[in-house]
């Protein structure tokens, strides 16, 4: 049978959400039992010492590859959650989200692993590395509107018409807790760690550290988003979730100004700090990183990197993990970033 059209209900966030969004924040036992699906379709990733961070940090920093997996970022462990669980009714129909590339990829990726039709809405000029990696797995790829929140509303008005599933970047209780799942990984190897750095655009992978890295281990869990797009950073500070100005960070892994209702949830429970780095910073940190480990990351990978390295002394001692969130960064950027790096 195919689904009810459906009208958009009333959103908790400056962002629709449709009936089917349920938004009771995952456990640390939903990240448990989303494991055992990740497990069948997914690798586990290494956890390996950072030498470069180490020594400039005296501490033991271990980077989390989440750039090994397919797709190239972590966002895949959600992805394939999500499809395991998918309702029959939404197998026809097909799959809608909106992306800057790394969500789109991971839907794309479930998509075809599950057999349903995707559809992924991008913001004009998208990293074309992404695009191609979206279509190369099967999905449909859109470009729409100037910025990820324009695709956004797209996607979310084609989801009401045509009754596609619209997986949401993070409204979704099974992207959390798959997500989430690398931070068990990282306790199997590491249950002595006391700090992770992770990146944060709409919070699912924060939100996954959170979960467990913060409730089964008491790691500290420190946030960091781009200061030209802070507002899940105002929206946890400030204890609300308006929207914020337009985003215009160049790190678009990290680039939305709407703050999501159920990671925010989750965030304000266990995340114990909220920082910012600046669009410098955060491409000088790619630099180095790319120059010291020979490692290739992305810009939203690098405001994580970029606030471990200004913590500095603080983290004399610690045992550290950085997640690399992912490593599709467009060509022309990276050279750009290598070439006028300091
Ligand atoms: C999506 C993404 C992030 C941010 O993750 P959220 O769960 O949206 O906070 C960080 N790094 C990369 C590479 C991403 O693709």
């Amino acid at each position: 049978m195919p689904p009810a059209t459906y009208e958009p209900v009333e959103s908790p966030d400056a962002t629709t959400v449709f009936p089917y969004h349920d938004l009771t924040p995952p456990t640390t036992a939903d990240v448990y039992k989303a494991r055992r699906v990740v497990r069948r379709y997914l690798p586990e990733t290494p956890l390996v010492r950072s030498e470069f961070l180490s020594a400039e940090l005296d501490a033991e920093v271990y980077l989390k590859r989440e750039d090994t997996l397919p797709t190239g970022a972590f966002k895949v462990r959600g992805g394939v959650t999500l499809g395991a669980r998918l309702d029959d009714d939404f197998r026809e129909r097909g799959l809608i989200a909106a992306s800057t590339g790394n969500h789109g990829q991971s839907v794309a990726y479930a998509g075809r692993e599950f057999g349903v039709p995707v559809t992924i809405s991008v913001p004009e000029n998208p990293n074309p590395g992404k695009v191609r990696s979206m279509e190369r797995m099967g999905a449909t790829v859109e470009e729409h509107g100037p910025n990820y929140d324009a695709a956004r509303e797209h996607a979310e008005r084609q989801a009401a018409e045509e009754g596609y599933r619209y997986v949401h970047s993070a409204n979704e209780p099974d992207l959390l807790a798959g997500v989430g799942t690398a931070g068990l990984e990282v306790l199997d190897e590491l249950p002595d760690v006391d700090r992770v750095f992770c990146p944060v655009g709409g919070g699912s992978g924060a939100a996954g550290y959170c979960l467990t890295l913060g409730a089964i281990a008491d790691a500290r869990v420190i946030g960091v988003q781009a200061e030209d797009a802070d507002a899940v950073y105002r929206g946890w500070h400030e204890g609300h979730l308006e929207p914020g100005t337009e985003s215009d960070t160049t790190a678009e892994g990290i680039a939305s100004h709407v703050p999501f209702a159920l990671p925010m949830k989750v965030m304000r429970e266990r995340l114990d700090d909220l920082e910012t780095v600046t669009d410098g910073e955060i491409w000088t940190a790619v630099a180095a990183t790319f120059r010291e480990e020979n490692l290739t990351v992305e810009g939203a990978t690098g405001a994580a990197i970029a606030a471990t390295l200004r913590a500095g002394t603080e983290l004399a001692g610690e045992v550290v993990v950085v997640p690399v969130t992912g490593r599709n960064v467009a060509a022309t950027k990276l050279v750009r970033t290598l070439e006028e790096a300091p």
